[in-house]
């Protein structure tokens, strides 16, 4: 039987969210040895533990099929690959950092500057859609430090606090792209049975990440009030509603997205909910 090879960080900043999420997915597999390669036991999954910059070539030599890796990554390569989903975490952004004491007022000052960066590619796109000619002076690692020491006039990172930037006198002038963790493949896997073994684990990454949105909530509500509760609460086609021992009282269960809970909850609260409960989805499918 055929299996799907999935590439994934062996270590760094995506690797616990990117195999969380596959245990989310009810995939199981031995955690503790990850070694280079290794096969679910209860899902037509391989995993390949590499490198994240590698993840993108590897899929595009067909070494794996899918691979999860950070958006920057994959348009850095520019390879002919395909995002199948945005996954959410390892949010941050690529930023223009310079000296404190460099006076930026735009992309425009950037004109002629040597800047250090490991994404020519992003900031060459960025810089040429605005007219700007600038020399990239390519580093890998520790980016921050090339002002102080001469070789570059700034830097232009990923950044998430901004605290490392501060720790090496630089400032964040301007972010100039957002990105997050995505599961890209290769735009044509030449094997129906991988692409259905894709779709199925599609349909539960879908479901984990559609319930992270959601809550579910029940309470006790008088019967009275149903009526503007609907209106509250919707949920994914009607509230459940059943009847209580105590005359003129239901009780109601439903699912409420995350962003307007507490929202929800006041709202309940005001028309005289009680027992208010709410848990956390697991997974949920439409
Ligand atoms: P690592 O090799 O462990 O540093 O992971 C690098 C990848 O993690 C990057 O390519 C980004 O996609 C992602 N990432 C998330 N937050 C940050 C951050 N603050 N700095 C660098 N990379 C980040």
């Amino acid at each position: 039987m055929e299996t799907l090879r999935i590439a994934i960080q062996s270590k760094g900043r995506l690797a616990e969210d990117s195999l969380g999420l596959i245990k989310d997915c009810g995939i199981q597999f031995d955690t503790e040895s990850r070694v280079l390669k290794e096969r679910a036991y209860n899902f037509p999954l391989e995993f390949l533990f590499v490198r994240d910059d590698d993840i993108p070539g590897y899929v595009h030599d067909g070494i794996a099929d899918i691979g999860i890796v950070g958006r920057n990554e994959y348009d850095e390569q520019n390879l002919p690959l395909k995002v199948v989903k945005d996954l959410g975490f390892a949010k941050c952004r690529l930023s223009v950092a310079v000296p404190v004491d460099f006076e930026y007022q735009g992309l425009a000052s950037l004109e002629g500057k040597r800047i250090a960066t490991s994404y020519p590619g992003i900031l060459g796109r960025v810089l040429a859609e605005h007219g700007v000619h600038a020399k990239f002076v390519n580093v890998s690692g520790s980016v921050e430090v090339t002002p102080a020491i001469g070789i570059a006039d700034c830097i232009c990172d990923l950044v998430s606090t901004g605290t490392t930037l501060k720790a090496n006198g630089l400032r964040e002038a301007e972010c100039v792209y957002r990105t997050s963790a995505v599961l890209i493949a290769r735009q044509d896997m030449g094997s129906e049975e991988k692409q259905a073994i894709l779709q199925r684990l599609m349909l539960r990454i879908n479901a984990v990440q559609k319930a992270q949105g959601y809550k579910y909530i029940m309470f006790n509500l008088p019967e009275k009030e149903l009526e503007k509760v609907r209106r509250i609460v919707p949920g994914m086609k009607s509230p459940t509603v059943t009847h209580l021992l105590e005359a003129g009282w239901v009780s109601v269960q439903t699912v409420v997205q995350e962003d307007h809970f507490w929202d929800v909850v006041e709202q309940l609260k005001h028309l005289g909910a009680e027992g208010i409960l709410v848990t956390a989805i697991e997974k949920m499918t439409e």
